[in-house]
């Protein structure tokens, strides 16, 4: 069986199982504790702080630990909800992952606007700048690469635009961090992140907040996390993310690792040139070297993906699938395909363990599956 499913999660890497295990074993008090075991687990916790913030180059006070991406997005919102007056808009892209879209509709409803994206899923840098002369909101919300179609967005320029309005600045980097360098990021205002995309364990992640900028928490009880997030901090974890995210900024910086984005184009020239009538989604734009978002020409994307699944492929069609009832995906939907196109969808996600010999595989796999869909078997 072969994985194509990164974007959805990665597998545990050994580097952060080790330090996982080793911390388990050896690592036992509470960080709050006052003793010696409190103070150990204390500074282990600490460690991993400042490597994140040094990653990120931010503070490392400015690191809230949550329990991964979800609750950090919704901490945001819901920060957002407390301090915004009564008419303050928060604006979103229109392809945020749900977790921010379904919290700034809960928090904010009308006020939640969404920013269009052009064709190729790239936010409208220019709907931004003319709204943003006209109307300021309390927050712009947009990902720094996209979970379904991993096409990049323009984080750093939109910083800047919001940066010229005095609007804060509000970035879900869950794709890219792992699999592109963090420097930088700790520029936005606040910045979300989960280990299980890149080789750490699920049920980790993180918020970075303004510097000496109070949060409102989202869960109440002891004073951890500056009172910002209550709830004794998981250290085993918060240490196996941080070994991955070391290591994956380490193969970022190896020159080797852009082999990884050429093997993916490879695979989509084949896609193109053998299933007549297939369209790769975002094609114009930089994407995330290990997504490709596919219309297939023939056949609903469940049809596919379960007959992939069956030839020893898992893919995914990238959008929610709520028991079984496939949901028309919102970020395809945005970037203008019909109802029609968006049923064909297919999402290929792989990994730093993604060979060129798998992207062929797949290959020969999709080949395989198109003749017997083609024939009506
Ligand atoms: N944001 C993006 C862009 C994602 O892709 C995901 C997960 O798919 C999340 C947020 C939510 O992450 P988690 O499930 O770790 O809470």
């Amino acid at each position: 069986m072969q994985y194509f499913d990164y974007n959805a999660t990665a597998p545990v890497m050994r580097e952060a199982r080790e330090a996982w295990l080793h911390a388990t074993e050896k690592i036992h008090g509470n960080p709050s504790s006052p003793h010696a075991f409190g103070a150990a687990a204390n500074k282990a916790m600490t460690e991993a702080r400042e490597k994140l913030a040094h990653f990120l180059n931010c503070h490392p006070a400015d690191i809230i630990w949550t329990s991964g991406a979800t609750e950090a997005n919704n901490m945001c919102l819901h920060h957002f909800a407390q301090h915004l007056d009564a008419k303050g808009e928060v604006w979103i892209s229109a392809i945020e992952h749900p977790c921010v879209h379904d919290s700034a509709k809960h928090y904010f409803g009308k006020r939640a606007k969404l920013i269009p994206v052009t064709r190729d899923g790239v936010v409208d840098l220019e709907w931004l700048t003319a709204e943003m002369a006209d109307t300021r909101p309390g927050l712009v919300a947009i990902m720094a690469a996209n979970n379904e179609t991993g096409v990049l967005q323009p984080w750093r320029e939109i910083r800047a635009i919001c940066q010229t309005y005095e609007v804060p600045f509000f970035c879900d980097a869950v794709q890219w961090l792992g699999k592109l360098p963090a420097k930088g990021l700790g520029d936005c205002d606040y910045l979300t992140g989960a280990a299980h995309k890149f080789g750490g364990p699920r049920g980790v992640g993180f918020l970075k907040v303004p510097h000496k900028k109070a949060t409102s928490p989202l869960l109440f009880g002891g004073k951890q996390e500056h009172g910002q997030r209550a709830g004794t901090e998981n250290v085993p974890i918060i240490l196996a993310m941080l070994t991955a995210l070391e290591v994956r900024e380490r193969q970022i910086h190896q020159s080797q690792h852009l082999l990884r984005g050429v093997w993916k184009e490879n695979f989509e020239k084949w896609l193109l040139a053998h299933v007549p009538g297939s369209t790769v989604v975002g094609a114009n734009v930089p994407r995330l070297w290990n997504t490709t978002s596919a219309l297939m020409p023939e056949g609903g994307q469940q049809r596919w993906v379960t007959r992939l699944d069956k030839a020893g492929f898992a893919v995914s069609t990238g959008s929610a699938c709520t028991t079984g009832k496939e949901e028309p995906s919102h970020v395809l939907s945005a970037m203008g395909f019909k109802a029609g196109q968006v049923a064909h969808v297919l999402r290929f996600s792989g990994g730093w363990e993604t060979h060129d010999t798998d992207w062929e595989a797949l290959a020969k796999g999709i080949g395989k599956v198109f003749a017997e869909v083609h024939h009506g078997k």
